[in-house]
């Protein structure tokens, strides 16, 4: 058996971001990842201006499109503006997540984890490889967690997504959607989106019900006039799936010498399903709990209450403060947020220029 402080399971966002963590506090680690890099992940990949406040400088090769906040539309055909406080991008996910990984001193190792077992201080992880005794383990293996299931922790509740591509040109682009990223109320239990990139448009749905965002409910959605005003009518291509945490980190975040990281610790705001910011937060929290428990010896609960304090101060674990379920039950009461959400924004900005709006 292979022995290593810390053992890091994913290489997205959030692993990526515990592993770098890990090497600036001189912990060592192995972060595995059963996919090679560049690897893709279905994401409608905005980044807010807060991401690159986290990871430095996005570089020119791996932005797409420059995006300046969000417009919301709901249900009765209203549409509010949030914009970002300063200009946030649209990535793609495959040179994203290719870019924080190869920032690493100690590249990604591939292999799956399958489980895990606590014996005489060190978490023992069954992989498809030898097995690697740790004394903490953090799960960064997104919504569907194995890690999660190790720690025997209930994950929240998952939205079901789709999403294709609309390839278009970038002067249509401009014209059709401009620099924003639009969200639409439109769905029970969830929303739909449509994203600037740089040669193609990325639409899709997400809802808690599984019969409103599969393929033929994106198709709908590609076929409803508001959508079409910014598609051009065009169909969509290259249908992929995947799940959205939609209730937050859930009352556990880790058990004993295991730490939950990004989709895999429910580090999503339910909203808009924007995640890529908490994973990164949440893995460099993680990865500072773990690399105390490794320097000083702490058992699990110390472990575990370092890293609640940590989300607690990186106020992480207010993404489960807003019931989203029964905000985005149906589209009139995820209106009525989206107007509470904009007056709130509009209240603060004009009594503080530099305050960001909520959601932002
Ligand atoms: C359709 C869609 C659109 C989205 N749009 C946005 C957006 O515009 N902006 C935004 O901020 N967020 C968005 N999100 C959310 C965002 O994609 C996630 O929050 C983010 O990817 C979480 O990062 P992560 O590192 O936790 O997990 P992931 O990015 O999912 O990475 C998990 C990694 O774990 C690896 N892995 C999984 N299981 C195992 C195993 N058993 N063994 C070894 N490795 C394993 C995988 O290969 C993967 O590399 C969207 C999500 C979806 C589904």
């Amino acid at each position: 058996m292979e022995i290593a402080p810390v053992l890091v399971v994913g290489g997205g966002p959030a692993g990526a971001s515990a592993a770098s963590e890990l090497e600036r506090l001189g912990v060592g680690h192995i972060l595995l990842d059963r996919a090679g890099f560049p690897r893709d992940k279905p994401c409608a990949g905005i980044l807010p201006p807060t991401v690159s406040d986290l990871t430095g400088p996005v570089p020119a090769a791996v932005r797409e499109r420059s995006i300046r906040g969000y417009f919301l539309h709901t249900v009765s055909g209203r549409t509010f503006r949030s914009r970002f406080s300063r200009p946030g991008c649209s990535v793609d996910r495959s040179r994203f997540d290719a870019w924080l990984v190869s920032r690493l001193r100690t590249p990604p190792r591939r292999g799956v984890f399958v489980g895990a077992a606590e014996e005489a201080g060190l978490v023992v992880a069954q992989t498809d490889g030898p097995d690697v005794g740790c004394r903490v383990l953090i799960g960064a293996d997104g919504a569907v967690s194995r890690a999660g299931a190790a720690a025997r922790i209930r994950p929240g509740k998952l939205a079901f997504a789709c999403q294709a591509s609309v390839p278009m040109g970038r002067a249509e682009i401009s014209r059709r959607t401009g620099d924003w990223f639009h969200v639409f109320y439109v769905i029970p239990a969830g929303y739909g989106w449509v994203a600037p990139h740089a040669g193609e448009l990325r639409v899709g749905v997400g809802s808690l019900r599984r019969d409103r965002a599969g393929r033929e409910a994106l198709g709908r959605f590609l076929a409803s006039a508001r959508v079409g005003e910014l598609t051009g009518g065009r169909p969509g291509a290259d249908f992929r799936s995947h799940r959205i945490p939609m209730s937050g980190p859930p009352e556990r975040t880790g058990r004993g010498r295991i730490l939950l990281a990004g989709d895999a610790g429910g580090f999503v705001f339910p909203g808009t399903g924007e995640g890529i910011r908490f994973a990164i937060a949440s893995g460099r929290c993680a990865a500072e709990a773990a690399a105390a428990a490794v320097k000083d010896g702490w058992e699990g609960p110390d472990l575990q209450a370092e890293y609640t304090r940590l989300l607690t101060a990186g106020g992480l674990l207010s993404l489960r403060e807003v019931d989203f379920q029964s905000v985005l039950d149906t589209p009139e009461s995820a209106e009525r947020y989206v107007r509470r959400l904009t007056s709130l924004s509009r209240r603060a900005s004009s009594s503080s220029p530099r305050r960001r709006p909520p959601g932002s």
